[in-house]
């Protein structure tokens, strides 16, 4: 088949790439232990030079033409693939009203830890991102991670590695009220709950992992059905409209888990329903070995 891949990031490799490259990731079967960035090198190396990629491309229209799926008003399709995960990465903003130069020192990814060398930097947030950056950072800053809660959400075995981290320092449970420049730093006032004094920190930098806003409502406009924020599918990862596949975080069924491994079982699944919806006189071969 001929196959186009469209990604609104600059560059592929979704939630791994841009959320957490440098995790040790220990649940893709036959790696013991595989980092973001390697898991999409290595799926990128595969497909070299027998698909095509197009990034920075949002696709935002989707429309029946005969036996065919037209792509924003230029590209001709037989079947697709929606993988949008939780949708397009648009993070959750940090809640305090900021300037330019402010916000030069607020990030919502990191590309790399070192980028932050020998500074104080503060992770505001409580899940699975935040933990998992500050863990990364602590091996070249000293991190502050703010929570507006004493419990966080994501893995135990983080929290408890943050906490043997000498250069770490946990805040909760705090919310930020108040932020300014000082000396070039930017001072955030924190309040605890129940208090009523503010307790200035002063950062070089901070890191905002407040999650993201999902938005896989656009589907409906092509005419895809969705449950609350997920795109409903059958057992063949069909959804609704004949012809539309879907798989990933963009979907949920009973039981379904936000894994990696799950989703490249959903693709073997999705693809195979379209080898034999396209090519229903050939017998399908199923193992690549076999081919
Ligand atoms: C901090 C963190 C740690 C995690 N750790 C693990 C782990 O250890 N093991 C594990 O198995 N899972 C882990 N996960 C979960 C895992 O990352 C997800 O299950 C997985 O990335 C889902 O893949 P996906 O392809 O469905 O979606 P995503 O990875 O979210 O990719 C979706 C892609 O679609 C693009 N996109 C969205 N909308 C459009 C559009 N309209 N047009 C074009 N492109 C679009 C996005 O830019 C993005 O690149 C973790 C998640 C997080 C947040």
């Amino acid at each position: 088949m001929n196959t186009i891949i469209f990604d609104s990031l600059n560059e592929v490799g979704g939630q791994p790439n841009l959320l957490y490259p440098f995790k040790q990731i220990a649940d893709i079967p036959v790696f013991n232990t595989i980092s973001g960035l390697d898991l999409v090198k290595n799926l990128k190396d595969n497909i070299l030079n027998k698909v095509t990629i197009q990034t920075a491309h949002r696709v935002d229209n989707v429309k029946k033409e005969n036996d065919s799926f037209i792509i924003d008003e230029e590209y001709e399709v037989k079947t697709l693939i929606i993988a949008t995960g939780t949708g397009s990465f648009k993070p959750k903003k940090f809640p305090l009203k900021t300037n330019e130069e402010m916000e030069k020192k607020i990030h919502y990814f990191i590309k790399d830890p070192a980028d932050f060398k020998n500074q104080t930097v503060g992770v505001f947030g409580g899940g699975d991102s935040a933990l998992d950056w500050a863990n990364e950072l602590a091996s070249y800053a000293n991190v502050k991670l703010i929570h507006r809660r004493d419990q966080f959400r994501g893995l135990e075995s983080s929290v408890e590695k943050l906490k043997k981290a000498p250069n770490v320092e946990l805040l909760t449970p705090y919310l930020p009220k108040e932020i300014s420049i000082k000396n070039d730093q930017l001072s955030i006032g924190l309040k605890k709950m129940g208090e009523d004094q503010l307790n200035y920190q002063l950062f070089d930098q901070i890191i905002v992992a407040y999650g993201f806003r999902a938005n896989n409502r656009f589907v409906r406009n092509w005419g895809v059905e969705l449950e609350g924020p997920h795109i409903k599918v059958n057992s063949e990862m069909e959804t609704n409209l004949d012809g539309i596949f879907a798989i990933g975080d963009a979907i949920n069924y009973p039981g379904r888990v936000p894994l990696i491994g799950v989703g490249f079982g959903e693709a073997q699944i999705a693809i195979t329903a379209i080898m034999r919806k396209l090519f229903p006189e050939k017998t399908l071969t199923i193992h690549s070995t076999s081919i």
